[in-house]
C-alpha cells in the first residue's frame, strides 16, 4: 500500500484498482503515511499559510429540489431570504477590513437574481474592491450568463459534479437534474478561463466505494483549480433525513489523495467537516487543505441558510471570528494567509 500511495506522490496518478484498495485501506499507520505525504506536498507548494475567503450566501431561495439540501424547493419550513447588493457590498466592507482578498458569493438557484444582477453586483464588488477575487457558486447557468460574471470580474466558479455516476446523480436528484449537464457547465466554466471548482459530498445516500473511484477518476481528468469535499450531513426536512452522515476519516483520505493528484490545488478545509467534528477543520489542513471559507453573511440569515443542520457559522468559522481562527491555526503550526491565493 505504501508503494501505492508513493506512486501517486510521484505520478499524481493511480489505476482504478489502486484508488479502490486505497480507499478500503484502514491501516492506521498507512493512512498516518498518506496523510504525511499529503502534508508535505501542501508544506513544500504553499508553505504553513492558509488562504482565507470570505463566504457571503446571498441566497436561500431555490428553484431545484436537490433531495440532501437542506434550502431545496419545497422544503416550505425554510424562512427565505435574499441580500440585496447593498447588503452585499456591505459584506465585502467588512470582508476588506478584516483583510479578505477574496469574495465568495453562494446561493441557491434564485430566479429572482436574474443574470443581469448577478452581472451588476459582480461589477460593483470589482469596481470598489479591484484588488479583491471574486469567486461565484451560484449553481447551473447559461453559457452566455457564465461569459458575462466573467466579464463582469468573476474569475472564479465553484460547482461541485456531486458525484460523477449517472445512476447515483439521479438518485441524489429530480429528473429535471441531470449529470451530463452538470459537467457541461464545468467544461464551459473551464473553456472560458475561470479558476473552477468542483468535488463532491462525502457518504451521500447510495454512494459506493466504485462510485468514489468514479470521481477520483473524474477529478484526475478534469483538473480543477478547486476541489471542493465535505461529509454529506442530513437535514431534517429532507427526504434524506434519516439518512447517516458522511465519514470524517473517508473525507479527509479523500482529501489527501486529492492533494496528491492534484499538489497545486486549492482545496478547502470545509464548513461541513467542522460542523461534524470541533476538530475538523484542523484535520482537514493536517490532511492536506490549504483553504478555509469563515462565513461573511450577516449574522441575521447564517442560520437561515441551513443546507443541513448544525451547520458552523459562528466562532472561527465566522468571519469576525478571524483571531480564533489564527490561533486555532497556530497551535497546529500554521497561519493565516491574507493574498488572494489564485491559482497557478
Ligand atoms: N446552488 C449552488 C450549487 O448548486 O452549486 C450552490 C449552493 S449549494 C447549496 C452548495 C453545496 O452545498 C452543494 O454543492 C452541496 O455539495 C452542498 N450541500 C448541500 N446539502 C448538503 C448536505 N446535506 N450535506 C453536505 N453538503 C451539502
Amino acid at each position: 500500500m505504501i508503494n501505492i500511495i508513493d506512486k501517486l506522490h510521484q505520478k499524481h496518478a493511480l489505476t482504478a484498482e489502486e484508488y479502490r484498495s486505497l480507499l478500503l485501506c484502514e491501516d492506521t499507520e498507512t493512512l498516518g503515511y498518506l496523510q504525511k505525504k499529503a502534508q508535505q506536498t501542501t508544506l513544500a507548494r504553499f508553505g504553513n499559510a492558509v488562504f482565507i475567503r470570505g463566504l457571503i450566501e446571498i441566497s436561500n431561495r431555490c428553484r431545484n429540489n436537490c433531495l440532501y439540501c437542506g434550502i431545496r424547493k419545497s422544503n416550505t419550513m425554510v424562512s427565505r431570504y435574499a441580500l440585496s447588493r447593498e447588503t452585499i457590498l456591505r459584506c465585502c466592507k467588512e470582508g476588506y477590513e478584516l483583510g479578505f482578498r477574496t469574495f465568495v458569493l453562494q446561493g441557491g438557484e434564485d430566479v429572482s437574481q436574474t443574470d443581469d444582477w448577478i452581472v451588476d453586483t459582480v461589477f460593483a464588488i470589482k469596481k470598489e474592491f479591484p484588488d479583491c477575487a471574486i469567486t461565484l457558486s451560484l449553481g447551473e447557468k447559461s453559457l452566455t450568463a457564465y461569459q458575462r460574471f466573467f466579464e463582469a470580474g468573476a474569475t472564479r466558479y465553484l460547482l461541485r459534479h456531486e458525484t460523477f455516476n449517472e445512476a447515483h446523480y439521479q438518485a441524489l436528484h429530480p429528473s429535471e437534474m441531470n449529470r451530463d449537464h452538470r459537467l457541461l457547465c464545468l467544461r464551459w466554466l473551464k473553456i472560458i478561463g475561470y479558476q473552477t471548482g468542483t468535488g463532491i459530498m462525502v457518504g451521500s445516500p447510495g454512494q459506493t466505494i466504485d462510485h468514489l473511484v468514479e470521481d477520483i477518476q473524474f477529478i484526475e481528468r478534469f483538473q480543477p483549480a478547486m476541489i471542493g469535499i465535505g461529509p454529506f450531513i442530513p437535514h431534517a426536512d429532507t427526504p434524506f433525513a434519516n439518512e447517516p452522515a458522511g465519514s470524517i476519516e473517508l473525507t479527509l483520505k479523500l482529501l489527501s489523495i486529492f492533494r496528491l493528484m492534484h499538489p497545486s490545488a486549492l482545496i478547502p478545509a470545509t464548513t461541513a467537516l467542522a460542523s461534524l467534528s470541533p476538530d475538523g477543520r484542523e484535520r482537514g489542513i493536517l490532511a492536506g487543505a490549504n483553504v478555509v471559507m469563515p462565513n461573511l453573511s450577516p449574522s441575521s440569515v447564517r442560520e437561515k441558510y441551513t443546507l443541513y443542520n448544525h451547520k458552523a457559522a459562528f466562532g472561527s468559522e465566522a468571519a469576525e471570528g478571524l483571531k480564533l481562527l489564527e490561533e486555532q491555526l497556530n497551535k497546529i503550526g500554521y497561519k493565516i494567509s491574507y493574498l488572494r491565493g489564485d491559482h497557478n
